[in-house]
């Protein structure tokens, strides 16, 4: 089988194998780890038609983790894709309105981060042993509610790790701090702030550059490592759920093999839907990636004009996960569409970091073909919510109410049949409020009583995930200012 290794987008520096840059994180140059060529599927889509999610994920995984053994890889994926997964069948594929919606949210914490998060802990400590690397891997991480939590439930009980978790005490949802203060796992921390997420994700950074501490730290045993979404052992497990909802559409008679299929992904750091992307490049057939923002729209203005601007107001939404006006993942696709050239993408970015914005040529635009790019505002989202229950008492979540409302403009205003699958990002448990809000329903009531409503309107029960919220007992209560978060580290640790 082909080697594929991995390199920076920033510079030509030598290219290392996944197990190293699963291990870095980030490149040296601070450029993102991108492979040097797109393997290509070696196995027919029906004979991947016939295999469960464990199956379609060891096929494509091991074409893009050429390092990692058989044995390997597959230990890792049984690990992650079993009984922590609600649903027999990992992720679901269920057909409202004209499209099919991948239900990517039946993992701990239902929500798609689950998909890479669950599969990152172990991928990182095979990675370790492959690199004789023997310090325990400690991940610090700062969140505003989903991925620190979706981190943790990764890392909880996995032997070689810890990880720690700092949140703004008063900056996330009532149901969001339920599930960080129950977190179960000794290996795991969780740390109120006073101040808000910048605040933590500052320090956080300060402490991974305290080179004076990372060395004491080296001394007695430990080595910082990072579990955030530019890692490509987060990127490359996401490739295998649009390979696998592709073969489920082939099983279920909706497509022949070689017909295209388009994915509609409701867009943040532009993770999700970049693994798409690589899916195709690797031939998948694919007819069109669509980008669906909400009001923090600099993606869709990316894609209608080859200006790249973050110089804009900050709006925050009912879709909280894509609050961003930097996608980082995007570089890597600016990368690949300027022909692998890493002395172009590295201005591009440096505009961005001077000037807040950057365009694209005439030429690199050609390779967005792929793309469209559309959005939703609050009302579109709320209101793409309530026509799906009406129509088809199927309840989503905001993000993925983003999705359905630009789908539903795309097909209107191309006349596009093609068969689309939306990525269905987030169980609408985790955003209860402002669901029972858009289907207009009281939602001013206590956290696990508004679930018990929805699971009434939706006819599905509450996750377990929220279920055990009413009688979790709370294990973590640390609350600490900015300036003693390095305190906290050093206490966790024990140094
Ligand atoms: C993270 C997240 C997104 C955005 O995904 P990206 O990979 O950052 O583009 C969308 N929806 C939900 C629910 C998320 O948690």
């Amino acid at each position: 089988m082909k080697q594929i290794l991995y390199k920076s987008t920033r510079s030509d520096s030598t290219p290392v194998p996944a197990s190293r840059a699963i291990l870095m994180g980030l490149a040296e140059d601070g450029g993102l780890f991108v492979p040097t060529e797109f393997p290509a599927l070696d196995i027919g889509l029906s004979q991947l038609a016939a295999m469960d999610y464990r199956g379609v994920a060891y096929e494509v995984m091991k074409l893009l983790l050429t390092d990692f053994t058989e044995e390997e890889l597959k230990g890792c994926i049984a690990k992650a894709y079993s009984s922590n997964f609600d649903t027999e069948g990992i992720v679901p594929l269920r057909k409202a309105d004209g499209a099919w919606y991948l239900e990517l949210f039946h993992g701990p914490t239902i929500a798609f981060k689950d998909m890479a998060l669950q599969i990152l802990p172990h991928l990182m400590i095979t990675s370790a042993k492959k690199n004789r690397e023997d310090k325990e891997i400690v991940i610090l991480t700062a969140t505003s509610g989903d991925t620190g939590k979706a981190a943790m439930a990764g890392f909880a009980d996995v032997a070689g790790t810890r990880i720690m978790v700092f949140y703004p005490k008063d900056g996330v949802s009532s149901i969001q701090e339920k599930q960080m203060v129950t977190q179960k796992g000794d290996n795991t921390c969780v740390v109120g702030i006073r101040g808000n997420f910048d605040d933590a994700q500052s320090s956080v950074k300060e402490i991974f550059g305290d080179e004076a501490l990372r060395a004491e730290m080296a001394e007695k045993g430990f080595a910082f490592s990072s579990a955030n979404s530019i890692n490509i052992g987060r990127l490359v497990p996401q490739i295998v759920y649009y390979v696998f909802a592709y073969t489920r559409l082939l099983a279920n008679g909706t497509i022949d093999e070689g017909d295209k299929v388009n994915f509609v992904v409701p867009t943040g750091n532009f993770g999700n839907i970049l693994a798409a992307y690589y899916a195709a490049q690797m031939g998948l057939p694919v007819h069109r990636l669509v980008c669906a923002s909400n009001s923090n729209k600099v993606l869709f203005d990316f894609f209608t004009t080859g200006t790249y601007d973050k110089n804009r107001e900050f709006i925050l939404t009912s879709s909280p996960s894509m609050d961003i006006l930097i996608s980082s993942n995007l570089e890597r696709l600016i990368y690949h569409i300027s022909g692998n050239d890493p002395e172009k993408t590295a201005g591009l970015m440096q505009d961005l970091k001077e000037k807040g914005s950057y365009t694209i040529t005439e030429e690199m635009k050609k390779g967005l073909e792929l793309f469209r790019g559309g959005y939703a505002d609050e009302n579109e989202t709320a209101e793409a919510i309530r026509r799906l229950y009406e129509r088809e008492k199927y309840v989503i979540d905001p993000h993925t109410a983003v999705a359905a409302h630009v789908y539903d403009r795309f097909r209107n205003d191309t006349g596009d049949a093609t068969p689309s699958v939306i990525a269905s990002t987030a169980s609408p448990f985790k955003f209860e409020n402002s669901v029972m809000q858009a289907l207009g329903e009281p939602s001013d009531l206590p956290d696990l009583e508004l679930a018990d409503r929805l699971s009434e309107k939706a006819q599905v029960a509450v996750p377990e995930a929220v279920n055990m919220l009413r009688t979790a007992p709370v294990r973590h209560n640390i609350v600490c200012d900015r300036d003693g978060m390095k305190a906290e580290v050093r206490r966790f640790l024990g140094i």
